[in-house]
Formats: C-alpha cells, sequence, structure tokens
C-alpha cells in the first residue's frame, strides 16, 4: 500500500468518466511524473447521487483494467465516520476519516493532563529545522490544544480501530481530514495534532488540515497566496519533524482538500514542495461532472439543451441546492443569469459561462458554483442524464481529460 509522492483525488458524480481521467494520470506519467489516482466519493455524495461505495470500486477496476494501468490506485471512503464507515469498508482502501465536527469538544480531564504530560519535554523554546522562529511550547498551549483537538483526534483512533476490525492496517491508507471547519489550524497546532495522531496509533500517510483562506468548490482560492505560502511552507517543515519525532510514516504528507482550481496557490505549492522535497495529495470531487455539462454544451444540439435544462432547474432550486454545501461556497445570487438568458447563447457561451477560464470574459464563477452544487438535479433525470454522458462520451472525456492534466496536473507537478 503505498500512495507514492504525488497522488492526486478525482470524484465521478455518475460513474463515467474514471477511464478519461486514467488518461490524465497516463498523460503526466508518459511526461515523466507519476501520480497516483484515487477515486474518491462521500457519504453526501452517494445519497444525493443514489449510488453506493462498490459502484466506485467496480468503475476503477473496469478503469484500470481497460486502460492497461500497471500502477498503484486508491477508492477512498472520503470524509467518513463511525456512523457512517461500514457501507465503505469492503470496496475502499484509503478512509478520510473526518473529525471535523469535533474539533472543539473537549476529552475528560485526565485524558488532557496525560497528554500535556506526554509533551512535557518539549516546553521552552523548541527549535523545528526549516521555521525561521522557534516555537514557544508552554504547558498552557499544550492544555489548550489537547482542549480543542484531543477529543476529535481520538474519534479518528475509534474510526480508525473499527475498520481494524474488518481489515489489515497493511490494506488500506488513512488519511485524516480536518478541513470542512471555519478557523485554520497554525502550524504549532498541526505539530501536536500529530503528536495526538502518533499516541493513538494511526500511521496516518495524509492529513488533510484547514488551510488559511476559503477554499470553495471548484473556484480559485479566496484568500492571501503569500500567507498561505508560509503557513503551507511551514506544514511542510512540521510534518517532516514530527515523522522523526512521533515515529509517523515517513510518506506522510499534506492532502488538500478541495483542491481543484485553486490556481493562485499552484505555484506556492509546487515551490514549497520542491524546496522540502515533499509529496502532496490533491483531492478534488465535482469539477468533472462540470466537464460533462462543458462537454454537452459543446457537443450543442440536445446536449446542449439538457444542459441548459439543468441550470434551469438548479437556479430555480438554489435554497435546496446551495444548503448542504454552504461552508464551501459563495453564490451571489444576483450574479446569476436567469435561465431565459441562456436560450440566446450557444454551445460555446454556454461553456465559457461554466469553465473556470479567468481570461474568458463569460466566465461566470457564481454560475460555475451553482452548477457544482447542482448535481442534484441531473441525477433526478435517471437515465436522460447518463444516456446523454453516453451519446456524448468524446467531447466529455476530452474535456475531462484535459481539465485534470493542462489545468491542475501540469500547473501542480509539471
Ligand atoms: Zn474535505
Amino acid at each position: 500500500m503505498n500512495l507514492g509522492k504525488y497522488s492526486f483525488g478525482v470524484g465521478d458524480r455518475f460513474g463515467h468518466q474514471a477511464r478519461a481521467q486514467l488518461a490524465a494520470f497516463q498523460k503526466a506519467g508518459d511526461a515523466g511524473v507519476e501520480i497516483t489516482p484515487v477515486w474518491n466519493k462521500s457519504d453526501r455524495e452517494h445519497r444525493i447521487i443514489g449510488t453506493q461505495p462498490p459502484d466506485v470500486r467496480r468503475e476503477a477496476d473496469e478503469a484500470v483494467r481497460s486502460c492497461g494501468w500497471g500502477e498503484a490506485y486508491f477508492v477512498d471512503a472520503d470524509h467518513v465516520g463511525l456512523k457512517n464507515v461500514d457501507g465503505f469498508v469492503n470496496a475502499s482502501d484509503f478512509f478520510t476519516l473526518d473529525v471535523a465536527d469535533f474539533i472543539g469538544e473537549t476529552a475528560e480531564e485526565a485524558g488532557i493532563r496525560a497528554f500535556v504530560d506526554s509533551q512535557a519535554g518539549r516546553i521552552g523554546d523548541l527549535l523545528i529545522p526549516g521555521l525561521d522562529e522557534p516555537i514557544r511550547v508552554t504547558r498552557d498551549l499544550l492544555r489548550e490544544t489537547a482542549g480543542k483537538y484531543l477529543f476529535a483526534v481520538r474519534q479518528a483512533g475509534r474510526t480508525y480501530r473499527h475498520i481494524l476490525e474488518k481489515k489489515s492496517s497493511s490494506d488500506f491508507i488513512t488519511e485524516v481530514s480536518m478541513d470542512e471547519t471555519d478557523s485554520a489550524q497554525t502550524p504549532v497546532e498541526l505539530l501536536f495534532i500529530l503528536a495526538m495522531i502518533a499516541r493513538e496509533k494511526i500511521p496516518v500517510a495524509t492529513l488533510a488540515p484547514k488551510f488559511t483562506g476559503r477554499f470553495n468548490k471548484g473556484v480559485e482560492y479566496v484568500g492571501d497566496p503569500d500567507r498561505f505560502e508560509k503557513e503551507f511552507d511551514a506544514d511542510l517543515a512540521v510534518i517532516r519533524f514530527a515523522v522523526r519525532e512521533f515515529g509517523l510514516p515517513s510518506g506522510l504528507k499534506l492532502s488538500v482538500h478541495s483542491g481543484s482550481d485553486k490556481f493562485a496557490i499552484y505555484g506556492p505549492i509546487r515551490k514549497a514542495l520542491k524546496k522540502h522535497d515533499a509529496g502532496v495529495h490533491i483531492k478534488t470531487a465535482g469539477t468533472t461532472w462540470l466537464e460533462e455539462l462543458i462537454g454537452l454544451a459543446e457537443a450543442g444540439r440536445d446536449g446542449l439543451s439538457l444542459a441548459r435544462e439543468i441550470y434551469t432547474s438548479a437556479f430555480h432550486r438554489f435554497e435546496e441546492l446551495a444548503k448542504p454545501y454552504a461552508t464551501v461556497i459563495d453564490i451571489d445570487s444576483s450574479r446569476l443569469p436567469d435561465p431565459s438568458d441562456l436560450e440566446a447563447w450557444d454551445g460555446k457561451r454556454f461553456a465559457a459561462t461554466l469553465r473556470h477560464d479567468p481570461s474568458n470574459p463569460h466566465y461566470n464563477p457564481h454560475f460555475r458554483q451553482l452548477l457544482h452544487v447542482g448535481f442534484k438535479v441531473a441525477a433526478e433525470m435517471n437515465g436522460r442524464y447518463l444516456q446523454a454522458l453516453r451519446d456524448h462520451e468524446t467531447v466529455i472525456a476530452r474535456n475531462v481529460t484535459g481539465n485534470i492534466y493542462e489545468r491542475h496536473m501540469k500547473r501542480l507537478f509539471l
């Protein structure tokens, strides 16, 4: 079970694009960079679409077979916890243990004290190679960090051990995620979170913190890229130190969630990875579905009219569709085109409005984000949407592969 230095998570809401997605990894391989594909789908996504974890496994296996992919690949139970992990255990070999909801719940006093005592040897000025300044570790800092994160990390431990009842530890990859929360974790917090993870004996391969700034779904990073760069750089230094100090797995790396389309920070990520000779996991999800819509629009005729129909319905169901994703989208409804405007649009115009190309004057991030969360509309069309995917497979596949390879992998890794 080796995730490799670089790995990239893709989501495929409707289960038809795994081959087109894999083609992007093959292109990267041909260009000299090995990137491990991970197909991820959360319980929330499964419920909205009406799929099951074994569907993702089947699709991934089939794509790997038909594309002749000889390298590692994984199927990620994305954002699971004790209450929903069971349905994923057989089909998955990568588990993203999401503990964000438990941050701030406080563990019992004895547990906090035991943690503080375990780290007492670090009290004072702690020098971490790669950080400009030493970290001033105090008993209060340790207590505060434990008060905020110990309960949450223990939840990850419970879920991990629950999976272990059914699977051997050598049969899966473990990620711990804390990204779906409002406040970012500092590098200092990250250090002691890793100490807690080590105490829980979780062989963590990837850690997804909440980074500074906003990571909205499918659109550009919102925040200060310079500040992000400093934080990301410090996080990498902390991880290297923690691996040695706490005996964590040597391949441990950061995982960037809602990582698609964050072009403003790809440069800083790339620079920091190079500097630290570190790896990374980039997790993306719903952008492949948007490429399906772009492909349908470009196909014209029935494809375009289906894409229009989906937007019209999403427009009228804005509140309902946006609600489950409220923390990860920013849609200004006054900037959404009226559905009647779309009647005059050709496929090119629809695609240009949707595609994340900031240099195109038609690009509209509000339109894009609404459609990003609007996949429920297509799911409710059942066979009709799936048939359109089959009818226009070639143009869609070109967009799916191109989006992952040209816009993402090239900028991040090549
Ligand atoms: Zn996430």
